[in-house]
């Protein structure tokens, strides 16, 4: 027998597992039954496309069973198996990044609910929440040797090999707990029935519990007692079992197991593809964001079945990244089986089933928005999900050119004129008749951006202008350039009109705030533009005198073609060294006080105070960083002692 050191990070996972998950202790049974099935999945698909496993005659299923005098419990199948380097590989390390994320979330989280453990790739771990020693016997298809794991879930596990009568067995893995004190609820009968309905009904194997069926006397003392086996799930390919047959219960329950999650799923749609080509698909969208979507390596959520038998779970390309929430299986029946990864990338039949499958999804989403005024249900559900979903499918507005226009009717805002989320076509139908564009502030959070003197002359003049306060909408949106939609014209046919999409902090976003700067106005103005003009030399493009402003004295804006101030400064914390620096056009009220007053001045340290000063305040409304802070309150020192 060897003995072996976890992984540093699988000993903390370990130890906060045994000290601190208590709630939804139950889900250790989904996470064994799903790894069974797993493991059948595997086995299934060799077995038919790899040669060398053709000879295995296999009836796939998984088997529990349990002893309430020894308090154990144990999960059996006979899929692929592990040999003793999968065993330390697989029971021993974490290959991706799942325990460090989920040792953060369980930090942050004060419920410390294990419930979402299986989403981040640990699920086995999760036994140890009621079982104070575990034993894994396994035997790897086509290998002969049998190998035991097992560990008390501390530092260490042992590995060793089973000679003999005990090492003769079947392909597969057995899975055996020894339950501890509070773990014993689970060696019974009830409970497990219980479990597997609500969380494994619609494995697509089946499951199958032995238990002890005792006979009493009537002074209670056992007569007899029979060994019975039966089975416990319904287990048919739910995606494959016509819709007129199944519940929300049915598809809500299979969504628990396969998404790893006790709460049910904000949506579903099941489609039955019958034609040139023959598919189903099951799509799920989560009730809440899955933890690793923003991470580089995320795992994909659909999973690729060939005629129901499952063919991979790690292809990114089965959905578009901006869909990468959704949870399903794509199952085909005119793909080959032995498809390999590289043809899968190629292959037209998927990329059909994929178009087709995001053109479906986009149509719910779109459904699910006009439905949202129908009941505060529907409402709460097109809610929630904008505030998960929101930003990949912003995403989806770059990355998806062909499904842009159904995008952009999916995308929402917040705005200077409603509560809540609006739409490009709620905000176009508000527009006042000779507006031509729609306007948007972008750059920093909501409370700035309300805040910004750029917004004052829309509002005085009552125009409408998106609140974009995610970090996305900087690179999203100017990219886009226009919304566009179809409309029924004067003469009653349909014709594309378009807006163009134009943010306030750009020269030339206000040319439609109306009369044209006033000649005269220009000229007077001239000379102090001038001064501050000269007083700030380099830091500033331009000075100009702004026709967007009433209360403030001054405002910064970026030329039509720069990138926005605080975008460059993302990108510079992004890492991107050689951005050159972005200057501002700093544009002034020629009405304001302070303003004006520069006028009868010719005194320039008093100049080159004020124009700092407006420069500077004008930076931090909207948020920005100063270079050089000290020189702002000294300046602002002097002008305040006159
Ligand atoms: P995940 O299932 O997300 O990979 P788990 O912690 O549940 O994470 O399981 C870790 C790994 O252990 C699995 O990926 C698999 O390789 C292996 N494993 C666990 N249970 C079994 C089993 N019954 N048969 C074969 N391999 C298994
Ligand atoms: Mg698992």
């Amino acid at each position: 027998m060897a003995q072996h050191q976890f992984q540093t990070e699988v000993s903390q996972l370990l130890h906060l597992i045994i000290h601190s998950l208590y709630s939804n202790r139950e889900i250790f049974l989904r996470e064994l039954i799903s790894n069974a099935s797993d493991a059948l999945d595997k086995l299934k698909y060799l077995n038919v496309a790899d040669d060398a496993y053709k000879s295995i005659s296999f009836d796939p299923r998984i088997d529990l069973a349990f002893n309430k005098d020894a308090k154990t419990l144990t999960v059996k199948d006979n899929g692929i198996g592990m040999n003793e380097a999968d065993l330390a590989e697989s029971l021993g390390t974490i290959a991706r990044s799942g325990t460090k994320a989920f040792l953060e979330k369980l930090g942050a989280d004060a419920k410390k609910d294990s419930n979402l453990i299986g989403q981040f790739g640990v699920g086995f771990y999760s036994a140890f929440m009621v079982a104070d020693r575990i034993e894994v016997i396994s035997r790897k298809a086509g290998e002969e040797a049998t190998w035991k794991w097992s560990s008390e879930g501390k530092d260490s596990y042992d590995i060793e090999k089973l000679e003999g009568e005990s090492g003769r067995r079947e392909q597969g893995t057995e899975v055996l707990l020894h339950l501890t004190e509070e773990g014993t609820e689970y060696a019974n009968r009830w409970s497990i029935e219980d479990i597997i309905k609500r969380y494994s009904n619609h494995v697509a194997f089946p499951i199958y519990l032995t238990y002890d069926e005792k006979e009493y006397d009537n002074k209670g003392k056992e007569k007899s007692s029979k060994t019975k086996t039966d089975r416990i799930n319904s287990g048919q390919a739910i995606w494959r079992r016509p819709k007129t047959e199944l519940k929300e219960e049915d598809y809500n329950e299979f969504y628990k197991q396969l998404g790893h999650d006790t709460e049910a799923p904000l949506h579903y749609v099941h489609t039955k593809a019958e034609g040139t080509l023959e598919y189903s698909t099951l799509f799920y969208i989560p009730a809440k964001a899955p933890f690793d979507m923003y991470n580089v390596d995320y795992k994909p959520g659909v999973k690729l079945y060939v005629k129901r038998v499952f063919i991979t779970d790690d292809d990114k390309e089965l959905m578009p990244t901006y869909l990468r929430f959704v949870r399903g299986i794509i199952d085909s029946e005119d793909l080959p089986l032995n498809v390999s990864r590289e043809i899968l990338q190629q292959n037209k039949i998927l990329l059909n089933i994929k178009n087709a499958s995001v053109k479906k999804l986009l149509g719910e989403f779109k459904t699910m928005a006009d439905n949202a005024s129908a009941s505060d249900k529907d409402r709460e559900k097109w809610e929630t999900f904008i505030k998960e979903f929101n930003r990949p499918l912003k995403e989806g507005l770059y990355q998806d050119y062909g499904s842009r226009d159904a995008l952009q009717e999916l995308v929402r805002f917040k705005s200077t004129a409603v509560e809540g989320w609006t739409s490009f076509a709620d905000y176009v139908t508000r527009m006042k008749a000779d507006q031509k564009n729609i306007y948007y502030i972008t750059g920093g959070d909501e409370k700035t951006l309300r805040a910004s003197p750029l917004l004052e002359a829309y509002k005085a003049k009552d125009i409408e202008v998106l609140i974009m306060d995610d970090e996305i909408d900087d690179i999203v949106i100017p990219a886009l350039h226009s919304y566009r939609k179809e409309l029924p014209g004067t003469d009653g046919k349909m014709e594309t009109k378009s807006w163009d999409l134009k943010a306030v902090n750009r020269a030339g976003a206000d040319e439609e705030l109306g009369e044209k700067k006033d000649k005269q106005a220009e000229k007077e103005a001239k000379p102090v533009i001038e001064k501050i003009k000269k007083a700030l030399g380099e830091r500033v493009k331009d000075v100009k005198l702004s026709r967007r402003l009433h209360d403030s004295p001054s405002c910064i804006v970026a030329d039509e073609n720069d990138p926005s101030i605080q975008m460059a400064q993302m990108l510079k914390a992004m890492g991107q060294t050689d951005m050159p620096d972005i200057k501002p056009i700093l544009e002034v009220n020629g009405e304001h006080p302070i303003v004006t007053a520069l006028k009868d001045t010719e005194d320039e340290s008093r100049i080159a105070d004020v124009a700092g000063v407006l420069l500077d305040q004008a930076l931090l409304v909207e948020g920005i960083k100063l270079k050089d802070p000290a020189d702002f309150v000294q300046r602002l020192n002097r002008l305040l002692s006159g």
